[in-house]
């Protein structure tokens, strides 16, 4: 920059006939003493999501720095250590949310998110559901069952299978989807809370990600036959149904890719298929949003 200026002053010198004159010396500042800290990663001022935001879907978002309470719809939601968090959206429900994080000076950070909405496939049947009328004997057998999963919702587990890109657990033709609903004679059927792949009795089944196993039932339930509950942490659970068989246990770490079993038909089933499915706390989710595209299909 200095020997431009002079070059300059040269320049206007010769042009003017007249002595060039002397750049006054530049005297320097002395600069600021540097002082290094650690100064930590910037700050986050707003929130960031990524995922699904439609119905069934799960979003994992970024809270901003300094968020002491989050909530969704005015419901309490887990923040991890580095601001993450997961939230969801069942099947039914309204066409925004809202998310708040109250900052720990007081103030609040707000953003409405619009949940895309989807369509169900919908069957309707002229005849009346099949459901048998519950006997003395299945009521017997049925209220330890009910217990034993209900017991599952109060367990604490910790695990970071939430942060991974979950996988399919199998890969064979969707036969059932999330969301799908029978009609019978206008009266609304339960719609179907899971995904189901049609695969043979004894196909390996592999966790879709990192867990802690809730729940492996010791003898076929009724309904759900063997099953398998997975906790993959803030509140993501894994649910597969109509076992042949379970090797794993309650209360085990199972790595994302491990088998825990193999497919059939126990329980309440038409035919051998793999029954997936996830929620996160009590909002029933699709399954197939997370696990995306099937390789190889
Ligand atoms: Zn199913």
């Amino acid at each position: 920059m200095r020997s431009a200026i002079i070059v300059a002053l040269g320049g206007v010198a010769l042009a003017s006939c007249v002595p060039p004159e002397t750049p006054p010396p530049v005297i320097a500042p002395t600069p600021p003493p540097t002082i290094l800290r650690d100064v930590g990663p910037p700050k986050r001022l707003h929130f960031t999501f990524e995922g699904g935001l439609t119905r069934g879907g799960v979003v994992i978002g970024s809270a901003p720095s300094d968020t002491a309470r989050l909530t969704l719809d005015g419901r309490p939601v887990e923040i991890a250590a580095d601001g993450r968090f997961v939230i969801a959206f069942g099947r039914d429900g309204a066409p925004t949310a809202r998310v708040v994080a109250t900052l720990e000076d007081g103030r609040a950070v707000t953003e409405t998110l619009t949940i895309t909405p989807r369509t169900w496939i919908l069957e309707n049947l002229r005849s009346l559901p099949k459901t048998p009328l519950p006997s003395a004997a299945f009521e017997t057998l049925r209220e330890p069952e009910l217990a034993a999963m209900s017991a599952t919702r109060s367990m604490k587990t910790t695990s970071d299978g939430w942060r991974q890109r979950f996988q399919w657990p199998v890969t064979g033709r969707i036969s059932g989807w999330f969301g799908s609903q029978r009609i019978y004679r206008g009266e609304k059927g339960n719609f179907h809370n899971g995904v189901d792949v049609a695969v043979p009795t004894g196909t390996p089944l592999a966790a879709p990600a990192d867990g802690v196993i809730l729940l492996a039932t010791d003898r076929p339930y009724t309904i759900e036959g063997n099953m398998v509950m997975i906790a993959h942490g803030m509140g993501l659970v894994s649910t597969f149904l109509h076992l042949s068989r379970i090797q794993v246990k309650t209360g085990d770490a199972v790595r994302r890719g491990q088998i825990l079993g193999a497919t059939g038909a126990t329980g309440r089933a038409t035919g051998p298929h793999m029954h997936w499915g996830m929620r996160w706390n009590d909002e029933r989710i699709d399954p197939e949003l997370l696990a995306g595209p099937m390789a190889g299909r």
